[in-house]
């Protein structure tokens, strides 16, 4: 039997697993992606990108396309509340939803894996897995025969139902569904009262937003009558149009569906995200209600979160314990993403009298600035910081507490050259970044222990964030966020 050797191999072709090979390919690792499906489903189940999401597409200089390809909407929600969430309070470059469908997201990433020369194995399905103390055996089936695999490490991003984490044994605690909502991607033949519509009342909860292809409107629709239905029944055209009529007083005239689907709040998370070798990214690593719209926003973090690590050690400019930090700086954001949704799965099932009256008081509180900044940040994944230096700290430069691991906006740099570049312009390489003031002095690249991965640039700020006003030199890690300082 010919084992065929790779560097890593990603399982799972969705969007987490193309984006963590997009991010390997750019280093120059070898990575295989073993996708089970022949051919990209039509239909989309995320609609939309927020804003972090979109910095980091920016980071590695992408987010030009998919702009191109979707629908900025300024305001998102939490738990359909009738007071929406306002991201344009938000300091960066973006501040607002991308509306594009999944498939859109996904064919742009497929289409960059390829650029960077990704190797996709369509029609591969993950049966057997296997660590060893230098690798991973993979096994499966395509085209009716099997095939075998050894890869230095393994990303399971195969999704809710992954099998690297059923073969790793990986624990996935959490609980099954205890209600579905409906969904339908329709034609309206009537005018929308606003572009997103959003209405709760004891009827149930609407949520009515355009699917970004110009064509359709997604229809989601928690109908109390109906949410003991079972998220294997089909949905009719009539079922969802009846529910809508009773929640809205009409349907909008909704036709020509697309797409008609239930989906549940099944809510888990892996006990870890990482055992020995192999990784889990997404949604293999967290499943809950597609509430905010949050799911392959946090897998794609992931996806770079764990990208650089695993180029860092690979190309051994890192030791082996980095990896740890994928687990450290990782898990915590899954708990939270499964608090958040958690708590929008309660607010969104208060249809009866009681908890109307606790979503009218929530959508007061969040008329609030400071209420929306803090739930539009935690939507927008703004909130994620880093605090603990991942690598021992480059000879001259710290480590400084409520600077490092936050995220940098991007912001024009005018540089030695006399070129005006941007930070986010930089780190198209998924390279660290000294970023040096022309007057100070301050170590280079040569003296980061990591530095034939390490870029310099001598630049003055021009903006950017004040909190690092003070400080001569940066070093950025290669995900956009501030690694250490160098004092004067
Ligand atoms: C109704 C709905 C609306 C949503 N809306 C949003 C939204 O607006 N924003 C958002 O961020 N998220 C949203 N989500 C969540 C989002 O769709 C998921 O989080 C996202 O698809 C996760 O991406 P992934 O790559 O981790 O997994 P997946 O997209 O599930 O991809 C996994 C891939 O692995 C493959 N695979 C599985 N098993 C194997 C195997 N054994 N061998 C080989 N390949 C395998 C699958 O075929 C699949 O292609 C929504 C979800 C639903 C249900």
């Amino acid at each position: 039997m010919t084992r065929e050797r790779v560097e890593v191999a990603v399982v799972g072709g969705g969007p987490v697993g193309l984006m963590v090979a997009c991010e390997l390919a750019l280093a120059g690792v070898g990575v295989s992606v073993f996708e089970r499906r022949t051919e990209r489903v039509s239909q989309s189940r995320a609609l939309s990108l927020h804003p972090r999401s979109l910095e980091v597409l920016a980071l590695r200089g992408l987010a030009d396309r998919f702009m191109a390809r979707g629908q900025r909407l300024p305001l998102g929600h939490y738990a359909a509340l009738e007071t929406r969430l306002d991201f344009s309070v938000l300091e960066t470059a973006f501040p607002f939803s991308l509306f594009i469908p999944q498939t859109v997201t996904e064919a742009l990433l497929e289409a960059r894996a390829r650029e960077l020369g990704v190797d996709i194995r369509r029609g591969h399905l993950l049966t057997r897995l296997e660590q060893f103390p230098e690798e991973v055996h993979l096994e499966g089936t395509c085209g009716g025969g099997t095939f075998h695999a050894a890869a230095r490490y393994v990303v399971g991003a195969d999704g809710a139902r992954s099998a690297v984490r059923t073969l790793a044994g990986i624990a996935f605690p959490g609980a099954d569904a205890t209600m579905s909502l409906m969904l339908g991607d329709i034609v309206l033949s009537e005018p929308l009262p606003q572009p997103a519509l959003v209405v709760s009342n004891l009827k149930g909860v609407l949520m009515i937003a355009p699917l970004g292809d110009g064509l359709h409107h997604r229809a989601v629709v928690l109908d109390p009558e109906r949410t003991g239905v079972p998220v294997s029944e089909p949905v009719t055209l009539e079922e969802l149009a009846g529910s809508v009529r009773a929640i809205a007083g009409t349907d909008f005239g909704m036709k020509a569906p697309f797409w008609l689907s239930r989906f549940g709040n099944e809510t888990r998370h892996a006990a870890t995200y990482r055992d020995g070798r192999v990784f889990l990214a997404g949604d293999a690593a967290h499943v809950h209600l597609p509430a905010g719209g949050q799911g392959l926003n946090v897998g794609l973090q992931d996806a770079m979160n764990l990208g650089w690590k695993l180029v860092g050690v690979l190309r051994g400019w890192a030791p082996e314990p980095l990896l740890d930090s994928y687990q450290h700086e990782r898990h915590p954001v899954g708990a939270h993403l499964i608090q958040n949704t958690l708590s929008q799965s309660a607010l969104l099932y208060a249809t009866h009298p009681a908890g109307q009256a606790l979503r009218a008081a929530m959508s007061k509180l969040l008329t609030l600035p400071t209420a929306n900044r803090m739930l539009a940040e935690q939507i927008s994944a703004f909130d994620v910081a880093y605090p603990d230096p991942v690598l021992p700290a480059p000879p001259g430069m710290a480590a400084e507490p409520g600077v490092t691991g936050k995220r940098l906006p991007d912001f024009a740099l005018h540089c030695e050259d006399g070129v005006t570049r941007t930070l986010y312009s930089l780190l198209h390489e998924g390279r660290w970044l000294m970023l040096r003031r022309p007057s100070a002095g301050g170590p280079a690249s040569q003296a980061v222990p990591w530095g034939r991965w390490t870029s310099t640039v001598v630049a003055e700020p021009q903006g950017g964030p004040e909190e690092l006003r003070p400080w001569p030199s940066l070093l950025v890690r290669p995900d956009g966020r501030v690694g250490y300082v160098a004092r004067a």
